[in-house]
């Protein structure tokens, strides 16, 4: 049986970035630059305020001081979005407010804290400012955003490979780009097999269960930024397989969950050795040891599939071990790795199964150390322990017990603020 890493390389040999599409910026986060984007323009374009204040010659101000004012006529107030058609001349300052263009002659304003605005807009809140007391000194260029300080004109301000988030989707903006070239999202076909299922929507017969692994797969695919296509429930026989299969040939991977176990109808990786490739069965991990990995043949090109264990955890961790770095890699993303900490663990666990464990649990911080503690039983068809769930105790295959206060690796699935612990 294949470790954890030996079967996550065989899929990551497999998988290849997708190719390039033009997108809208804002529907690019998350994904990858294909592109260099260049700068045409200087950010911000002119040099501008950083307060409001007043514009002023630096060597106006020398000697100023709260009790030795430094008087000044002023000449003009402007606005941001605005450009004053004075020049500041020696004894002359200009009101400005922040992000307005600095008039020519001014090399550094005074914000209004240090002048004795407050004073005349108390006394005449109505009038224009004539004359401006300022009472501190302004050395050269103080508060002055220089032209092209943020992103200069012919600069590369974003390489290609670049993960596209907020900061990077505002700084596009600012360039003026409303679309750019991205890897595009993967499409994921999801499969629920089983005789068992039966859709949300529809009344549950005695011995029969509700699809809750589509809907969990399925949000997964969506939560690491990739397209899900559900393709709905296939029965335990050959046909309604084949036929729902069909409906995959032009994604670019699909996931199907159930049939990879030993039971009696667990035929979807027969299936997928005669009609397709199967590169492996089975992982030394728990939960998720019968997963199935191979390829189907697709419209123009073979397409990855893998085959989740039908458990309601095991999928969803063996979609976290095995299926998201895959999708990371078609995405064009070069970090596939969730972030582990080191914990303190506030329950033993037995290993006995000989397969790296990944139990459930919630893991937080107090006084500077973190403390992971499990979610209940662990036991693979218990939804609500990945629900109660931050993260994922990791305990190696070789290790048969931890005790209550070692210390264990931990994955992290969530950070706090998106669990309900
Ligand atoms: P299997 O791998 O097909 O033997 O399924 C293992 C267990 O997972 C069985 O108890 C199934 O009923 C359950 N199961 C399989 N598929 C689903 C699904 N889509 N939603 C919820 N439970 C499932
Ligand atoms: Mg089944």
């Amino acid at each position: 049986m294949l470790s954890v890493e030996e079967a996550l390389q065989k899929i990551l040999d497999e998988v290849d970035t997708l190719e390039e599409e033009t997108a809208p910026i804002l529907e690019s986060l998350g994904q990858v630059l294909a592109e260099d984007i260049k700068s045409d323009i200087n950010v911000p374009p002119l040099d501008n305020s950083a307060m409001d204040g007043y514009a002023v010659m630096s060597a106006d101000t020398t000697g100023a001081g709260e009790k030795t004012p430094k008087y000044l006529r002023v000449i003009d107030t402007v606005m941001a979005g605005s450009i004053s058609r004075q020049e500041v001349v020696p004894g002359t300052a200009v009101r400005i407010m922040t992000g307005a263009p600095v008039p020519r002659g001014a090399d550094s304003v005074v914000q209004f804290e240090n002048t004795d605005d407050d004073k005349h807009k108390k006394s005449a809140p109505d009038q224009p400012v004539t004359r401006v007391g300022i009472l501190s000194e302004a050395p050269s260029g103080l508060n002055i955003r220089k032209a092209g300080e943020t992103i200069s004109k012919g600069a590369i301000a974003l390489k290609k490979g670049t993960v596209l988030r907020a900061a990077e989707i505002g700084m596009m903006a600012s360039l003026g780009y409303s679309r750019v070239k991205v890897i595009r999202r993967p499409v994921v076909a999801i499969l629920s097999t089983g005789n068992e299922l039966v859709e949300v929507d529809k009344p549950l017969p005695e011995g029969k269960i509700h699809d809750s692994n589509g809907y969990s797969i399925a949000s997964l695919v969506k939560r690491y930024g990739c397209v899900p296509r559900m393709l709905g429930i296939a029965r335990d026989d050959e046909e309604s397989l084949i036929s729902k299969l069909k409906q995959a040939q032009d994604a670019d991977m699909l996931l199907t969950t159930g049939g990879v176990s030993m039971g009696d109808y667990d035929m979807v990786k027969d299936i997928l050795a005669r009609d397709g490739e199967l590169v492996f069965w089975k992982v030394r991990v728990k939960p998720g040891k019968p997963l199935a990995f191979g390829k189907i043949k697709g419209k123009n090109k073979s397409i990855p599939h893998m085959g989740l264990p039908g458990n309601a955890v095991s999928c969803m961790v063996s979609f976290e071990l095995f299926v998201r770095p895959a999708l990371l890699k078609m995405m064009g993303k070069k970090n596939f790795a969730k972030p582990t900490v080191e914990a303190i663990m506030e329950d033993s666990v037995k290993n006995d199964a000989g397969r790296r464990l990944y139990d459930r649990a919630i893991i937080e911080r107090r006084n500077g150390h973190y403390y992971a503690r499990l979610t209940g039983s662990q036991s693979s068809g218990i939804l609500t322990s990945m629900s109660l769930a931050n993260g994922l105790v990791i305990i190696s295959e070789d290790r048969k017990i931890v005790n209550k206060g070692e210390t264990v690796q931990t994955l992290m699935l969530d950070w706090n603020e998106e669990v309900n612990i």
